[in-house]
């Protein structure tokens, strides 16, 4: 619709959840933030500043899914972190290749949400 071009701000990357659609500008997409030097991520990921804290403060907004490479948030409806991130839908498909208690965890979920 009628956006405004906000010429003073340069655009920024927008984060986009591929499965709840939850989308945010990211600042960076790795597992170093430079504005939070001593920080190493476990994980590269896209990550906002913090806008609430004047140092060091860093949000982590998603991941790519390691087997599709579909950007997810970290929410437990659309990512897991094991060993790397995987979103939800690839967890169900290799269901069998994580250990049992992420089996377990995936069943709870599955039984809560029908
Ligand atoms: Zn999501
Ligand atoms: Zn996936």
């Amino acid at each position: 619709m009628a956006e405004t071009h906000e010429k003073d701000k340069p655009a920024k990357d927008v984060f986009v959840c591929e499965n709840c659609n939850f989308s945010v500008s990211f600042d960076y997409f790795g597992r170093k933030p430079p504005f939070a030097r001593s920080y190493v991520l476990m994980e590269e990921a896209y990550v906002m500043k913090d806008p609430f804290s004047e140092e060091r403060g860093f949000i982590t907004l998603g991941s790519s899914c390691n087997i599709c490479r579909a950007k997810v948030c970290l929410s437990q409806n659309c990512s897991l972190f094991y060993t790397k991130r995987f979103c939800l839908r690839c967890v169900k498909k290799n269901l069998k290749e994580f250990p049992a208690e992420i089996k377990e965890e995936m069943t709870k979920k599955s039984t809560k949400s029908d």
